[in-house]
């Protein structure tokens, strides 16, 4: 579930911070040079103005409203040049940085999702958490998926299942270092990743050349340990890359 007030709080103060230094700078050094000056408060108000309609945007979208494609990229542009900042006053604002992060994935997901695709099932790419294996099965599926013998004890057998369903490369990952080399090496043309919501992001913004779909995994035995896929979403969202209804 999003929580968009936590999102609207730490921007809402971001602006406030802008506005208080941009005061600051105003009360010191404006009667120097004029001209410069008040190109600078030009160009920050206009900064402030894009944040502000980035918010309404992003309300929009979140609430699953008609946002055109373009305005979604350039509101997803904005939320990029201020995400660092927003993960930072998130941490002194007591709000968990998953609440940002979930904010920036479904950002990206919806304007994929406004897009359209048609993919060939060998061009994309599916990403999945080693953590997702039962943390008893001695089998080695991260270079193989299909060593996997499909006993139902974990999601990796439905990856298979659904490896030999679509066609679809499945690659599951260690960590974020060999997540990016298989991508380098295999060269997709889209990629559904499923992780946390610090992967996914960090994910998305490393990956800008193709589409990223997120999937959040689900972590009933806390992070990192026997996580869950909702299989559907994956499958949903391969299908729509391949350019099928959905
Ligand atoms: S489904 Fe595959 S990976 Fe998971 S526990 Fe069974 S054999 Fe191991």
């Amino acid at each position: 579930m999003l929580d968009l007030k936590k999102y609207i709080k730490v921007i809402s103060v971001l602006i406030l911070i802008i506005l208080l230094i941009l005061s600051i700078f105003n009360l010191f050094i404006s009667n120097m040079f004029n001209l410069f000056w008040l190109s600078i408060n030009l160009c920050v108000l206009l900064f402030l103005l894009l944040i502000i309609s980035s918010i309404f945007m992003t309300y929009k979208v979140v609430n699953d409203k008609k946002v055109s494609p373009f305005i979604m990229k350039i509101n997803f542009k904005i939320v990029n040049i201020v995400y660092g900042i927003s993960i930072l006053l998130s941490k002194f604002l007591d709000i968990p940085k998953d609440e940002i992060r979930k904010i920036y994935v479904k950002l990206n997901n919806t304007y994929i999702y406004s897009q359209k695709y048609n993919i060939k099932s060998e061009d994309i790419l599916v990403l999945i958490p080693h953590c997702i294996q039962k943390h008893t099965c001695k089998l080695k599926v991260t270079n193989e998926v299909k060593n996997c013998k499909v006993c139902g004890l974990c999601n990796v057998g439905d990856l298979v299942r659904l490896n030999e369903k679509t066609g679809v490369n499945v690659f599951i990952a260690t960590g974020g270092t060999l997540a990016r080399k298989k991508i380098i090496e295999t060269k997709p043309k889209a990629v559904v990743a499923v992780a946390c919501e610090r992967d996914l992001t960090s994910g998305i913004q490393d990956i800008k050349h193709i589409p990223v779909v997120g999937v959040f995994n689900k972590r009933p035995n806390g992070p990192c340990f026997d996580t869950n896929i909702d299989i559907k979403e994956v499958e949903d969202a391969i299908n729509f890359l391949r350019g099928e209804s959905i």
